[in-house]
């Protein structure tokens, strides 16, 4: 659908949700048209195309890449060229579906001669950057390089820092070095390594065993649910996870429900006992609990 064929879908839509959905694409595609025009560094003189995010909007796994060279220039799509294949073929190896996957730049432009981008043109391309993780929400991101790195958490040091994640702002962010780097090596296993971990991950979280949660009915749970608006149970049976039932208000950050749950592991479970002595868990509360965070389905972080 275009944009007009989607802006009448969403006013037609009877329920909230489709006119929600209609209109998160409708946002995306004017995102998409907005980036493919700007003019807001010289970048843009020496471009064929700005390169937008390929893959869906939103995803639980991103990918953010460095700039684009010729090939992505030519398309307008982000990693089509050689490193574009090394991903894929990482990706598939590590089973990831790329179709589903967001993949996006630290810079939406070519730098001249395939250089990396300067600090001064990421600085200019940060508000596309800062829009397009906001139309994705991912669970987990992987940086692909020094420069999403530094575009991302403000660091450098990909050699040491690549394959060790790090919990921030309720996502997971996975450092990696860039295909380009293996593509000199003429072997990417570590990179399918990597990215097989950010698989696990994934999986791991979505494979949490909701079927087996105990009765959350509202009856069970309707005291402490109108004491504190938010209520956490921890069995044997749910394992070492901790589960928070999402209530009317929005307490819990969207991206970390499932079913209407928010899961936790159990190192967070204290911190949120501590925090449970403050009665009304808001979401600052609730992000005091994510920064704190120490492990996240098995993978230690900083
Ligand atoms: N390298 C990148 O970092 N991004 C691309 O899109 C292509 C190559």
């Amino acid at each position: 659908m275009n944009q007009d064929q989607l802006l009448r879908a969403a006013k037609k839509a009877r329920r909230p949700e489709t006119r929600k959905k209609y209109m998160a694409r409708w946002k995306a595609g004017r995102l998409r048209l907005q980036i493919e025009s700007c003019e807001g560094c010289a970048l843009a003189e020496g471009r064929i195309n700005a390169v937008p995010w390929s893959g869906p909007t939103p995803s639980e796994l991103a990918i953010l890449g460095e700039a684009p060279g010729r090939d992505e220039d030519r398309e307008g799509s982000p990693f089509v060229g050689r490193s574009g294949k090394l991903l894929d073929t990482a990706l598939l190896a590590a089973g990831i579906d790329r179709s589903k996957t967001f993949v996006f730049n630290s810079v939406c432009c070519r730098p001249p001669g395939n250089r990396n981008p300067t600090s001064e043109e990421r600085t200019a391309c940060r508000p596309w950057y800062l829009k397009q993780l906001r139309a994705a929400n991912p669970l987990v991101i992987v940086l692909a390089g020094n420069s999403a790195l530094e575009m991302a958490l403000g660091e450098t040091g990909i050699s040491v820092k690549r394959g060790k994640p790090v919990w921030k702002d309720g996502c997971l962010w996975f450092p990696v070095k860039h295909p380009a780097w293996y593509l000199r090596r003429g072997n990417a296993d570590e990179l399918a390594d990597d990215l097989t971990k950010v698989y696990d991950i994934i999986e791991g979280y979505s494979k949490l065993p909701f079927s087996e949660v105990p009765d959350l009915s509202e009856r069970s749970v309707s005291a402490e649910l109108k004491e504190n608006g938010w209520v956490h149970i921890h069995s044997d049976i749910i394992g070492d996870h901790l589960i928070i039932k999402q209530t009317g208000k929005t307490i819990v950050p969207a991206k970390v429900l499932k079913q209407g749950y928010a899961v936790y592991t159990l190192d967070e479970l204290a911190r949120v006992r501590m925090l449970a002595g403050q009665k009304v868990m808001n979401t600052r509360g609730l992000r005091a609990v994510h920064e704190a965070k120490k492990v996240f389905n098995g993978v230690v972080v900083r």
